[in-house]
């Protein structure tokens, strides 16, 4: 088994095919090779030898691949004419991770590995700078000593002890910034950093490159477990079998002078998706300076450079002398960087993502990858692509991520509220979107706000990885420092979330939890708006507006259309959501709770009514009442989908969910129907159940009082008639909840016929309707086929069905299924993505016995997984006719049923 695979001067033993084996990064930087791309040499440690590291530890996995490591830096020795652990000519090389699926910042980093008192001295006297090979010495010693030497602090309120030694020296010289340092200040620094680590392990700094290059990369598949990369797997769905490769190259130097620089280039535009080559970079700087978002990047060509200095109010003059582009600051790089973009779009025929160093005048790539993009952006950009035949549909379709169509669908902010609005601060338009929400200034507090229902803007100086959970529950993000490549910028990115970055007007003090914003000091919980798309911050709650979706989101539905082969309902219980839904193309109602419709106006009176009747003349007396309200509502429901199916469910809650619980509405309801409170009290007591999910609801409700039924079934009826009687095309099917044996159905299904044929007679009218069942209890789909017998259709209620399946209660789960996610017992919430291994057998099973007896039976999803993509593939993959889901995630489905009948 090939564990290392080497790369350099054109040549690779991988290629971009490679991902899972050599990770993204890996992939890439060997297919660069092959394009012939300046690509500093090196090797790739496989994600295999990842999972033989968590399973077998560190000394067994060294032995493994030992030989192998040892031929790829002879390898990479040969290339760069130096050596390794040689004083004289040394080889200094960084180690990064690099996953099969990008995770940014997640992992961890080394760079200039090799560095030792006799390499540093030759470094200098090879650079001409002794300062800057001092400078890599001591960033050198501090990384190590925290990445691989575990000192850096475990909790954000701790100081890293290199930050404290820096701030002591810095502040007894009476400087402020790292560069005021000289070389003899960054000597003694190198000291004082080696004697912590002394103290802190015991153990002299390692001086040997080679026990160095091993810590190093050990750390790496150390960080591949550690609770922030674990955090973003189950963030982002990616599996921990995955495993990182480690890469190790050699090292190229951008903070080598002013004739060095290192930056970030898009070859479109992540959140616009326009085709404008775009990029950002810092001279005499390391990768990571870049990122951190302490020094103010500069834009990569000149157009960029003059739309931002515009942003931020700085003149040309100003601009041109203090933050020039790359393409005039160093014209040649750029051209050639442009060039190399170009070539690596249509290449890989997707937006590309890329990291590059120039060294003394000469540009070397160090990453490319198909680049994080914004829900609007990935729309834009596969469709730009199949326009100018890059790709095709199918392609087109599968560079969807449906979950991201979200957020093409949310509110912007109301233009006329925006225009009265007061502009307080403005930053970077980081990441689209419209966010209103309370100030909280940690992640910590973000989390415990939202955990109490309040919305959050997050205000940070600046992001880091451990800010990742608060990000992920704020509305929208606001940063003081950082560019578009800022971590804060990326991250937002990436989940979609509005995010305004580098906003440097504004001062935020985490101490007095305050931040200044326009002549005004806000505290926390004061209210702000962002708006991610300009980059403007505004004071207050500013109100939003729908969306309007653009023409390429309508092409991407129209593709959707034209490959899927399941359809897309929705689940809607107003005329208005039915519309909404519509207008985004779904083809039915797949469900229609009614007892939604209980609770509107005055009801929930007759439907009190008829819960506290003690007999069944009082119940039909209260069911009168409600019947031409049902009727009215279905009438509206069966006009929004005019020409499509609705099913329509009959009553499917325990009954006390409708009656009031306290005593002074008690008495109100009593005074209302002429009882006494105590009767209204024995009444709501009788209704009490220990466990009413699974007690007196769904067609159990039907078969003790068939006048429920009775009633619904002929306002469906009539509201068809009169509907069908306005020329509008209806399809009613009737759904019966809860159903777990035959028998149930059978006795619902004959009160339906029944009560409709009596319709039918009184009008002299008929229309065609279907009656079938939610297959929701796991007894029925144990026994679909005899319950298919009765049914015209079948709709999975995946909800109750994980709920009985697992034991796991719908409402008392949460409580504890955090926790399970937090501990690797489950991987994803099983009522958010159905579970395919144990709940999509039921499901499997029901689909196949539902069919077995009846061919033609029809076969659909209501249960929430009807949104969600993953679920979607596999329902659409068993086969059933459609999905059901809220009108909002209706493109989502769409999208994602069409991709699986491509993928099949
Ligand atoms: C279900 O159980 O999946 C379902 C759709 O019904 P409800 O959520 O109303 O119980
Ligand atoms: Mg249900």
């Amino acid at each position: 088994m090939k564990r290392v695979y080497t790369f350099g001067d054109g040549k690779a033993e991988g290629n971009a095919e490679m991902r899972n084996l050599l990770g993204g990064k890996g992939a890439n930087l060997a297919e660069m090779n092959l394009l012939g791309m300046p690509v500093p040499p090196g090797f790739t440690i496989t994600t295999e030898v990842c999972n033989e590291y968590t399973l077998n530890g560190s000394e067994s996995v060294v032995k493994l691949i030992q030989e192998e490591v040892e031929a790829a830096i002879a390898h990479v020795e040969t290339l760069t004419g130096k050596k390794f652990n040689d004083p004289a000519n040394p080889l200094l090389v960084s180690v990064r991770s690099g996953a099969r699926a990008s995770m940014p910042g997640m992992m961890d980093t080394v760079l200039n590995l090799g560095m030792n008192d006799a390499t540093v001295a030759s470094l200098a006297e090879k650079s001409g700078n002794p300062r800057f090979a001092w400078d890599s010495y001591r960033r050198f010693v501090q990384m190590y000593g925290d990445v691989v030497l575990g000192m850096k602090p475990k909790s954000k309120a701790d100081i890293d002890p290199f930050e404290e030694i820096m701030d002591k020296v810095k502040a007894e010289k009476g400087v402020k910034l790292d560069t005021e340092l000289d070389v003899e200040d960054l000597q003694n620094l190198v000291k004082l950093f080696k004697a912590a680590v002394k103290d802190f392990t015991g153990k002299d700094f390692p001086d040997s490159a080679w026990e160095q290059l091993w810590g190093g990369i050990c750390a790496v598949f150390d960080s591949w477990m550690n609770e922030r990369a674990i955090l973003y797997r189950r963030m982002n769905q990616i599996p921990e079998e995955w495993g990182t490769a480690v890469n190790v190259q050699a090292m190229v130097y951008g903070n080598m002078g002013d004739n060095s620089a290192t930056g970030v280039a898009f070859s479109r535009d992540a959140a616009t998706g326009e085709n404008i080559f775009n990029g950002e970079y810092l001279i005499n700087a390391q990768g990571e300076d870049v990122v951190a978002g302490i020094r103010t990047p500069q834009q990569i060509t000149v157009e960029g450079s003059r739309r931002w200095a515009a942003l931020q109010g700085i003149t040309e003059e100003e601009r041109v002398e203090k933050y020039p582009s790359l393409e005039e600051s160093m014209p040649v790089c750029a051209a050639e960087l442009i060039a190399i973009a170009n070539r690596l779009e249509n290449y890989y025929k997707d937006m590309q993502d890329m990291e590059f160093t120039i060294q003394d005048g000469k540009l070397w790539m160090l990453q490319t990858r198909n680049g994080k993009r914004t829900g609007a952006a990935m729309v834009k950009i596969a469709m730009d692509l199949l326009r100018a035949g890059e790709i095709d549909e199918k392609t087109t379709l599968l560079r969807m991520e449906p979950q991201k169509l979200d957020e093409l669908l949310h509110p912007v902010f109301d233009k006329a509220a925006l225009k009265r609005a007061n502009v307080v601060a403005k930053g970077l338009p980081a990441s689209p979107g419209a966010a209103a929400g309370q100030i909280v200034f940690s992640a910590e507090e973000a989390e415990a706000w939202s955990e109490k229902k309040k919305k959050v803007v997050l205000v940070r100086i600046e992001t880091s990885p451990e800010d990742l959970r608060g990000m992920a529950v704020a509305q929208g993000i606001l940063t003081m420092r950082g560019g578009m490549t800022s971590h804060a910028a990326v991250v937002a990115r990436g989940m979609g979330k509005c995010c305004v970055s580098g906003a440097g007007e504004i001062k935020v003090d985490y101490k007095a939890k305050t931040v200044e914003m326009g002549g005004k000091v806000y505290n926390e919980g004061d209210w702000i708006s962002l708006n991610g798309s300009t980059g403007e911050v505004y004071d207050g709650q500013v109100p939003t507006a729908e969306p309007e979706l653009g023409g390429d989101f309508g092409a991407i539905m129209n593709l959707a259309a034209k490959y899927t082969k399941t359809l897309v309902r929705t689940n809607a219980d107003t005329p208005r959501d039915a519309k909404q839904a519509r207008h985004f193309g779904a083809q039915g109602i797949g469900l229609c709770r009614t007892e939604h419709m209980f609770f509107e106006g005055d009801r929930i009176k007759a439907v009190r009514e008829m819960i506290l009747a003690s007999d069944v003349e009082g119940r039909r007396h209260a069911l009168d009442k409600l019947l031409p309200m049902q009727r009215s509502d279905f009438e509206g429901i069966f006009e929004a989908m005019d020409g499509f199916g609705v099913t329509i469910r009959l009553l499917d809650p325990p009954l006390h969910e409708f009656v009031p619980h306290q005593t002074a509405t008690q008495k109100e309801l009593a005074n209302e129907m002429g009882l006494t409170l105590e009767e209204v009290k024995a009444k709501v007591d009788s209704l009490e159940e220990f466990n009413p999910m699974l007690g007196h609801r769904g067609c159990r409700l039907g078969i003790t009082y068939p006048e429920i039924t009775e009633m619904q079934t002929r306002a469906i009826i009539e509201a068809a008639l009169n509907m069908k009687a306005r020329g509008i095309k209806v399809f009613p099917e009737i759904m019966i909840p809860l159903v777990g044996t035959l028998k149930e159905i059978q006795n619902q299904a004959d009160v339906i016929n029944i009560t409709a044929s009596k319709v039918f007679e009184e009008r002299g009218e008929s229309v065609a309707y279907k009656v079938g069942t939610m297959i929701e209890v796991p007894r029925a789909a144990l026994t679909a086929d005899q319950i298919a017998t009765v049914a015209d259709f079948f709709s999975f209620g995946t909800n109750d069905l994980t709920q009985m399946t697992f034991g796991y209660s719908r409402d008392d789960a949460p409580k504890f299924l955090k926790f399970y996610k937090e501990h690797g017992i489950i991987k994803t919430d099983p009522f958010e993505v159905l579970d395919q291994e144990g709940v999509g057998q039921l499901v499997r099973m029901g689909v196949e016995k539902g069919r077995a007896t009846k061919p033609e039976l029809k076969v659909g999803i209501c249960g929430e997984h009807g949104g969600e993509p993953s679920s979607v593939k596999f329902c659409a993959k068993l086969g059933m006719n459609y999905v059901s889901c809220s009108p909002y995630r209706v493109p989502i489905a769409r999208v994602a049923a069409a991709q699986a009948a491509i993928e099949d």
